[in-house]
């Protein structure tokens, strides 16, 4: 219903979106941020995935600062050399023989679902719209990103549902064997959710979903925004599944380091109805966001980069482990893929991402009453140790609030 009372003017004008904590960071450095009072917190939540080269990486400040002397922006209608560089080198890297750039993970999402719908228009199968997604997942927060995920809250009083957009119960796979079919254009997934609390899709589930898939038609599409790049202690999460690669791949986040850039990967058969005209972007993969991306990609398939991710995640599993022994009235849960953790609180999340804060400490809340661990891929032993010292502080605060 239409409120008569007088709007409430928000005292900073900033949108009222984001329920935000009463914190502000002037600098960061490594898994590393600092206030204006020069207080330190240890970031576990690197801007949701993003900063996966830790804050002020130095590489990328040097690259960076080099590019802003030299070229920002051009246009999509020229070349851009970086762009075909950072290209070349994503499908060097993956199942994908090309790119589409863009600002955002969200814009890689649409980018990746018209392409989808394109294929079968090309192909003589126009009425082959309907795109299977699945609930608890988050694909960004465009028109079609939120009727991809389904998520009731994110839909409500936006007007009329997008037609073609179906979401079933994650990882039920008789379910979807019953919903697809020959009106089925994709199937959209995140290997591991992030969102939606840090839950991984059975690996051998990977494998049967891509099966399918190729029995009806119907092009996969893995979001790998927040799950992919390395954090899973692999480059991608779908490479732990054998024969799961998918028809087109998102993603954005780490690929950046926090610099605005993200991407849509396809096989040329998933990409061959995106012809001239079909599709575009005035920023998407301009010069400085390719010198980021090119200098973040490479430190991102690193071995050492990979390594250092798999110590981290063993080191936290075991303090993690323990933590959920000594606190079961706490912790419920510990799940996720390498260093995209989830923990399923007991007691509600907000309030222990809160009073991890008073220790200095930064966590993302998640789906399913979940707080997730999202820190730095270069994150130190040193950092690990103190991340679950600081949880540890923070249980025994939960419990002694739940008992006073
Ligand atoms: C963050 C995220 C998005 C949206 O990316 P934006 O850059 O915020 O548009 C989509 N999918 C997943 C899995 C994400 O984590």
């Amino acid at each position: 219903m239409a409120s008569t009372a007088t709007p409430h003017v928000p005292e900073d004008h900033i949108l009222g979106v984001y329920n935000r904590a009463p914190l502000a960071f002037e600098r960061g450095e490594g898994a590393r941020l600092y206030t204006a009072e020069g207080e330190a917190y240890l970031d576990c939540l690197a801007g949701i995935a993003t900063t996966g080269l830790g804050h002020a990486n130095p590489k990328l400040v040097a690259v960076l600062k080099a590019q802003a002397e030299k070229l920002w922006h051009v246009s999509n209608i020229f070349r851009i050399p970086g762009q075909e560089k950072l290209a070349a080198a994503l499908c060097e890297a993956t199942f994908a023989d090309e790119v589409f750039f863009t600002n955002s993970g969200t814009e890689a999402i649409e980018c990746a679902l018209k392409m989808a719908r394109r294929y079968h228009w090309a192909n003589g199968e126009p009425d082959r719209i309907e795109v299977i997604g699945f609930d608890g997942a988050f694909h960004g927060r465009s028109y079609a990103a939120v009727f991809a995920a389904g998520n009731p809250s994110y839909v409500e009083g936006f007007g009329p549902p997008l037609p073609g957009f179906r979401t079933l119960p994650f990882g039920d796979h008789e379910a979807l064997k019953a919903a697809i079919g020959p009106e089925t254009a994709a199937v959209i997934l995140e290997p591991v959710q992030g969102e939606g609390g840090a839950r991984a899709f059975p690996e051998a589930r990977l494998t049967e979903l891509r099966k399918l898939c190729d029995e009806h038609g119907v092009l996969l599409i893995y979001d790998e925004i927040q799950c992919g790049l390395g954090r899973t202690g692999k480059l991608f999460a779908y490479e732990w599944a054998s024969d799961a690669a998918p028809d087109i791949m998102c993603v954005a986040k780490a690929l950046g380091d926090g610099f605005p850039v993200g991407a849509c990967l396809a096989t040329a058969r998933a990409g061959s109805g995106m012809v001239v005209g079909t599709h575009g972007s005035t920023y998407g993969g301009n010069p400085l966001a390719m010198a980021v991306g090119l200098a973040a990609f490479e430190e991102l398939t690193r071995p050492e980069t990979v390594e250092n991710v798999r110590r981290a995640t063993g080191r936290f599993a075991q303090g993690l482990a323990g933590l959920k022994d000594r606190y079961p009235d706490v912790i419920e849960e510990i799940r996720g893929k390498g260093l995209l953790i989830g923990l399923k609180l007991v007691s509600n999340n907000r309030a222990f991402m809160a009073a991890a804060r008073e220790r200095r400490l930064l966590i993302a809340g998640g789906g399913d009453n979940c707080v997730r661990l999202l820190p730095s891929l270069l994150i130190t032993e040193a950092e690990v140790q103190e991340a679950i010292e600081k949880l540890e502080r923070t249980c025994e605060d939960i419990r002694a609030s739940a008992s006073s």
